[in-house]
């Protein structure tokens, strides 16, 4: 068992834990990322990212974080394969504990842990991730322009996707499985005003279909939740949109969370109801949910922490005094 120190503990290293970490080594802070089971984060599952600003070609998502990881690495950051399984958050220097034992202390913390998107669970849908199959309309629409995409769910987000879709699909299918959307009325009314969106009821996935070879998906096969009957829907894009699951799960009881279990930060900031602990990225913004967001407030996070640093350490250089 070993305990390593740094005046900056960042958890996480996606794109907000990475751009923290970029701007905490430049503050001198020297921080460890403990990078967790997905090291360099979701944009290591993706392939084409064309939304990342500063790049005209289209690039890869994991060429991108290896990229960010030694970007990282090269301005002083210290990486460690561990994954944090209990937390300390009532006195500095923070304590954490890494799941082989390790101890990792840090004068501040930037939490970076994401939100995973939920998905159905089918086999089908495994194989047809990123070839047709999606969680995220804001990244992927676009490769879908003048397609027949499909939306599966019935809240904000299944609709929000939904009209966010028209702007690249003429044929934009939602599948719910009730009656009728627990989305906001406000975002409904949008939704039957549009002629670009069909809504089908009562209906549950029961299989993405693979056209085979390069084809991807062609079509989903639908199961009725009254009648049990089986249709298609000819469609070349499905995006799951049934909701995310921040990954906050360490945290409960040790800082305030907000009604969806997100990380509540005050606003405008990045800092947690702990002073000295700051949130970044997915596990803090349920709206954006981008890299470029996750990494713009990951900077946010550095320099809060680099400030809060700064002020606790002048507050005891005066006390000394
Ligand atoms: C398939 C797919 C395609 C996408 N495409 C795009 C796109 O084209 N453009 C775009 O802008 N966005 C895209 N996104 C969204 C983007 O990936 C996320 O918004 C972004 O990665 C969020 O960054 P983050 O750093 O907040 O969290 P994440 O990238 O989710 O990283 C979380 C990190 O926390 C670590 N972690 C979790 N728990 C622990 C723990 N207990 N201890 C230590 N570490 C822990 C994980 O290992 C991981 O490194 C896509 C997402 C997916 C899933």
């Amino acid at each position: 068992m070993t305990t390593h120190t740094t005046k900056m503990l960042i958890l996480g290293s996606g794109p907000a834990g990475l751009s923290a970490a970029i701007y905490g080594a430049r503050a001198g802070m020297a921080p460890i990322v403990v990078q967790g089971i997905q090291p360099g984060g979701q944009l290591t599952t993706t392939t084409d990212v064309e939304n990342y600003p500063g790049f005209a070609d289209v690039i890869q998502g994991p060429w991108l974080m290896e990229q960010m990881q030694a970007q990282a690495e090269h301005v002083g950051t210290r990486l460690m394969w561990d994954t944090i399984v209990e937390v300390d958050l009532t006195r500095r220097p923070f304590r954490l504990i890494g799941d082989g034992g390790d101890v990792y202390e840090g004068d501040v913390l930037v939490i970076a842990t994401g939100a995973q998107a939920k998905w159905l669970g089918l086999d089908s849908e495994d194989l047809l991730k990123g070839k047709g199959v999606s969680a995220c309309a804001t990244c992927d629409g676009f490769f879908y322009r003048g397609k027949r995409v499909a939306v599966i769910g019935g809240g904000n987000t299944a609709v929000e996707e939904a009209l966010y879709l028209t702007n690249h699909s003429p044929d934009v299918t939602l599948i719910h499985r009730r009656d009728s959307f627990r989305a906001e009325k406000i975002l409904q009314d949008r939704l039957f005003a549009h002629k670009g969106i069909k809504v089908l009821w009562n209906k549950e996935v029961d299989g993405f279909v693979d056209g085979g070879g390069t084809a991807g998906l062609v079509g989903i096969d639908l199961r009725d939740t009254v009648t049990g009957e089986i249709s298609r829907v000819d469609v070349e894009g499905g995006f799951v949109a049934i909701g995310h699951h921040p990954a906050t799960e360490l945290f409960r009881g040790h800082l305030a969370l907000d009604s969806d279990g997100y990380i509540a930060v005050e606003t405008g900031t990045t800092r947690t109801s702990v002073p000295g602990v700051f949130a970044c990225g997915d596990v803090m913004d349920k709206v954006y949910r981008q890299a470029v967001t996750a990494a713009g407030t990951g900077c946010m996070a550095a320099l809060d922490a680099e400030r809060f640093l700064a002020t606790a350490e002048f507050e005891v250089a005066e006390a000394a005094e």
